[in-house]
């Protein structure tokens, strides 16, 4: 059976479910194809900033699993900086529940959702083109958002390579029992554990995440270093662990397409996570709100969707790549060179004060960088 839309988007996670939401709420006949069923698992610390929050617009508190009020920075055990803020950090979400919300809303604004449908591949014909799922259904339309994560469909069809920074994280869920030391409005990053990441201890509702990312795609044994992380730390008490998972992150870097002609890649799909922090659902929602808009113009003022990629990129380019790009170099630094960075931050007051805003996302890389500059020529 072949059914037929204006427009569909692939993957129900943050990305997918703003784009389609945004465009049906401004009557564009969109359908969202997700493969598993809804609501989902999904493999994430679910850290979710303030203006993430804001961004989206949607009452999500059902999906708020904590609130971050004090964002603690360590190097190996050792803690180096602790911020704490009246107003939250942000939120730790159940991701299960923090998606379906938005995908909920989408189907309110008129999108149909088909789940447990797996997208097989995707092909190109003139204006149009025609997505074949694993139970041999069709669908064929006249443009396509992939926002089906790093093992995106979406891109292969499209003969697009791989992205070429890609990165290793694993994460597990720590249960205590009995005493315990950490504070569950406390996020904690260990710069000291693996070379070009971090190791992470997160509140999850009354247990814990703990997991590590780094930047590069080879690491001897990540799962032994999280055992071996918390086996030290006396100071967190007994507890539990159960592995949860692990998964690639790729991240862009500037040297890869987002899409083609009317075909735009969106979220992890795209790599658009900033690769220092391994954030990525504000980058996500921002990304599909803008997949959306940049289809609407594209109806607008044409046809086709034929030169959607551009309108596309020409979005991003103004607030969400210039900023991926200076946190990839941000991340570069900090991790080659800790050290001095602890010590800028805990020299320069008024950086340790932008450090927290950036975590909250209400300040950019650049005015971080530009400060931490201004304050050293300043001192010298
Ligand atoms: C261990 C870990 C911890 C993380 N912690 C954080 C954090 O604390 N804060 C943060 O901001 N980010 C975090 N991230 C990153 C964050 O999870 C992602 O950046 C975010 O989920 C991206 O959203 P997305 O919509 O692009 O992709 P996803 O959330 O991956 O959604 C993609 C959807 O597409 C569906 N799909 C895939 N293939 C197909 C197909 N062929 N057909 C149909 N559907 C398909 C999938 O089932 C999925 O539902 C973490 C990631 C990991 C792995």
């Amino acid at each position: 059976m072949t059914s037929e839309f204006e427009v569909l988007v692939v993957g129900g996670g943050p990305a997918g479910a703003t784009c389609a939401l945004n465009l049906a709420a401004r009557g564009v006949e969109v359908a969202l194809l997700e493969k598993e069923s809804i609501p989902r698992f999904k493999l994430c610390a679910g850290g979710l900033s303030r203006r993430a929050q804001r961004n989206l617009g949607l009452d999500v508190s059902a999906a708020i699993l904590n609130h971050v009020d004090a964002l603690e920075l360590l190097g190996h055990h050792r803690l180096r900086l602790r911020r704490e803020s009246t107003t939250p950090f942000g939120s730790i979400v159940d991701r299960g529940r923090f998606d379906a919300i938005i995908v909920d809303e989408a189907r309110r604004a008129g999108c149909v959702v088909i789940d447990s449908t797996e997208v097989m591949k995707a092909t190109f014909a003139g204006s149009d083109a025609k997505l074949t799922c694993a139970s041999g259904e069709t669908f064929r339309c006249r443009a396509v958002v992939g926002a089906d994560g790093t093992r995106s469909v979406i891109r292969r069809s499209l003969g697009l390579k791989r992205l070429k920074h890609r990165g290793v994280t694993v994460m597990f869920e720590l249960e205590p029992n009995g005493s315990f030391t950490l504070a569950d409005n406390v996020i904690r990053f260990d710069f000291g554990v693996v070379k070009h990441g971090y190791l992470w201890i997160f509140p999850r509702g009354k247990r814990f995440s703990v997991g590590l990312v780094t930047s590069r795609d080879r690491l001897r044994d990540p799962k032994g270093m999280v055992l071996s992380y918390v086996a030290e730390d006396e100071s967190l008490g007994s507890f539990d662990m159960r592995f949860l998972g692990g998964a690639v992150a790729a991240f862009w870097t500037g040297e890869h397409a987002l899409g083609n002609a009317g075909t735009i890649l969106a979220g992890d799909a795209a790599g658009l996570v900033d690769s220092f922090v391994g954030e990525g659902l504000s980058w996500a929602i921002r990304s599909g709100q803008l997949a959306a808009s940049a289809i609407l113009s594209t109806r607008k003022h044409s046809r086709s969707y034929h030169h959607l990629h551009s309108a596309y990129l020409g979005l991003l380019r103004q607030e969400v790549l210039p900023e991926l790009r200076r946190a990839f170099w941000f991340g570069r630094f900090a991790y080659k060179c800790p050290e001095p960075v602890f010590k800028m931050l805990s020299r320069l007051a008024h950086s340790r004060d932008l450090l927290g805003k950036l975590a909250q996302n209400e300040i950019p890389y650049r005015s971080l960088i530009a400060d931490m500059l201004k304050q050293l020529v300043r001192r010298r």
